[in-house]
This record gives structure tokens, sequence and C-alpha cells, in this order.
């Protein structure tokens, strides 16, 4: 068994629904993460080694001020020139100035640790875990669990599985631990209200009853999940938005309104398709979408493992093609179509401007590696070849 098959990451999923552990056993791993997700996770390492940095400097003596975000980002291999151009350096400072001080009285707390790493066998044997960081107040003997996310999709601290393992994991480390302790127990969730606005800090607050019958139920849902023959699977938005397992999950299939797609599909042609028919496709496009994804991203998986999948192969696709941000490129612009420097333009307004004007574009136009993506092997139809992407839309 793999260590991250049951993690505080992904106790959304498999407190829901056990037996998406073992499905997820027949699905190929992924090859490749999302441009998001890696975005993601430069941003929580920058983050915390702002915060170590800044605690570092405090425990020398320095003042918060001699600490420079926008110079920590300025050479840092991991940041990128929209991070260093945007606020994110304000995110940093705030983000570190949260650890270190008590929001209520400003003072230190006696210790933060960051970046924790947690054993959590006690829930379930080998689970493992690292909290972004950990605040212990031995003067109101609160201990709180801080999480950031760095996406726009609010999350909530309310019930959230992840730090509520985390709370388990860090009342453990106390010599109290989690029969006796008296003090108060917070999780909260450091985020963007908008990817480019401050952090906010919503914390709640836990009773050590509650995280009692939580940790009961996570130690009977990874049980289930891990020795259960057929563990149950049961879908839901919370537990199926990331499972990569709908491509081969029937109760997805069902849950998902498959068979309403495949009902309408076999009607003869789109105009007899009743009004009902027609609501219940679009009632359900959210998951028949996501459930088309996850059988092209399975399909995909076979392949590249060097695997047959039967009718579809790999073809090569050309590269994003996207408007290179730079002075030079915006000044050109500017004096070719009157452009304003200052708007961002895409691919698409280009194209029509260098169409119109009868003048070469490729100057601004940068693109992508190719990428590999699936196509049917007999049908080279129009329909079904992929287009060449444009960024910046
Ligand atoms: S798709 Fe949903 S129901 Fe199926 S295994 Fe995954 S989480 Fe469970």
């Amino acid at each position: 068994m793999s260590h991250s098959e049951i993690s505080p990451s992904n106790a959304h999923r498999w407190m829901r629904c056990p037996g998406s552990v073992k499905l997820l056993r027949k699905v190929p791993p992924e090859t490749e993460s999302s441009e998001d997700a890696s975005l993601g996770t430069r941003k929580h390492a920058l983050m915390a080694q702002f915060a170590m940095l800044f605690q570092s400097s405090l425990s020398i003596g320095l003042h918060p001020t001699d600490v420079v975000a926008a110079d920590f980002l300025k050479s840092h291999p991991l940041a990128t020139d929209e991070m260093r151009d945007g606020i994110f350096d304000n995110q940093l400072v705030e983000y570190a100035e949260y650890l270190m001080h008590n929001p209520n009285d400003g003072k230190e707390p006696a210790r933060v640790d960051i970046e924790s790493f947690l054993d959590l066998s006690a829930v379930s044997p080998g689970m493992r875990g690292t909290a972004d960081a950990i605040i212990y107040r031995h003067s109101d003997t609160t201990i709180e669990v801080v999480d950031y996310k760095s996406g726009s999709i609010p999350v909530t601290p309310h019930a959230n599985e992840q730090l509520m393992l985390y709370l388990i994991g860090a009342l453990q480390m106390t010599s109290d631990g989690l029969c006796s302790r008296n003090g108060r127990h917070l999780i909260t969730i450091a985020q963007p209200s908008v990817e480019t606005g401050p952090l906010s800090f919503r914390s709640v607050t836990v009773s050590i009853d509650t995280l009692r019958s939580f940790m009961f139920n996570a130690k009977t849902k990874a049980a289930a999940a891990l020795n259960f023959k057929n563990p149950l699977r049961q879908p839901s938005n919370e537990a199926c938005r990331w499972c990569r397992a709908k491509a081969i999950c029937r109760e997805y299939h069902e849950w998902a309104g498959a068979d309403v797609l495949i009902d309408a599909c076999d009607k003869e042609g789109c105009f007899k398709i009743s009004y009902q028919l027609a609501k219940r496709v679009l009632d359900n496009r959210k998951w028949i979408t996501a459930l088309i994804k996850s059988c092209q991203d399975y399909a995909i998986g076979k392949l590249n493992g060097g695997e047959n999948f039967p009718g579809y192969c790999l073809v090569e696709k050309p590269g994003r093609r996207s408007v290179i941000k730079s002075d030079e490129v915006k000044e050109y612009l500017e004096a070719l179509f009157g452009l304003d420097a200052l708007q961002p333009v895409g691919v698409g307004t280009l194209d029509r401007l260098g169409r119109e004007n009868d003048v070469s574009i490729d100057f601004a136009i940068t693109r992508g590696e190719p990428k590999m993506t699936l196509a049917p092997i007999e049908d080279v139809s129009d329909d079904f070849k992929t287009e060449e992407g444009n960024e910046n839309e």
C-alpha cells in the first residue's frame, strides 16, 4: 500500500467514499500535474520558506520590516514574473505576521512549527501528514492548525477533514494529547479572497468531543477502505470532484446520469430529443463533463503506460500559443495597432488585427511545448481533431 492512499489531504474523499481507495488502484498513475497544481506547489513552498525566514529573523532580534518580501521573491527560483509583479509579496508578509503574532494581543506564540510533519498512525497504520503551520500559544493553551490555500475557490475550515486530522496529529505531540486537554483548538484557512487579493483568515473552534467522535469515524472509514472486500462507494459532489476513478466507477456513472446522455445520443437527431431529456442532460452537464474528462485521462494513462487502449492512440498536439508579455512587445503593439500598452491582449484579438492590417504578428507570439493527446485510430473526421489552443482569450 502506498501511504498516500489514505492521507489527510484526500480525507474528503475516502471518508465519504471508502470504496474509492481500492478502485483508484486500478487507475493509471498521473503522468503530469496541471499548471494550477504546480503553481499552487510553488506558492506553498514560498509561503513556508518566507515564514521560516521571518521566524528566524525575529529570533535573532531583527525587526519584521528588515525582511523584505519583494527582495525574497526577486531572487527566488520558484517565483514567477507574475508573483514578482503582483502583490504576492503582501500575501507572504500577511501569512508570516499571522503565524508570529497573536491576532488578539500581538504577542509572539510560544512555538510555531512550519511545515510540521505529523504521525497519524493512531488513525490508520502508516498515515502521515504535513501541516502548513501549527501554532502553540501557551499563554491561553490554544493550539491552532493553519492551512494555506492558494486557489481562489473558497475552502471552509468548518468540518474540514484534512485540518481535523492535522489537529489530531498536533494534539498527539502534546503531553496531554487528546485525552484530557482543556485548551482551545482552532483550525484556520488562510486564503486570498481573489487570487491577487489580500489573504483572509477564517477560523473555527473545535471541541475535544467533536474531535474524538471525528477520530472514531476516520478510523472506521480508513479501516473499511483498506480491509473490507467491497467497501462502500458513495458518490457525492465533495467525494467525486477530484476522484480519478470516475471513468471506471459504476456508482458514479449512475449518479452522473451517464445513462441520460446515452439515451440522448441514441436518438436519431437532436431535434427529436424531448425537452425533458434535454433538461436532464443539461441538469447533469457538470457530472457528464467530468466523466468524459476522466475517461480521456484513463485512456491516456493506459497508453502512456505502454498498454493498449482499443481504438485510440496518442498523437502530438502543437503547443498553445500565447502573447509574449514583454515591454518591447507591448510597445510594438501600441505603435502598430494603437493598443493600450497597459491592457492585456489575447491571441485571437492579435490574429484579427494582423489579418485586418495585413501585418505579421509572429514577433508577439510564443508557443508552448507540444503535448501528446488522445485521438481515435480509425476516425479522422474533423469533429474529433483537437484544435491547437490559444491562451489569453
Ligand atoms: S468516482 Fe466518486 S463514487 Fe466513484 S470511487 Fe470516486 S469518489 Fe467514489
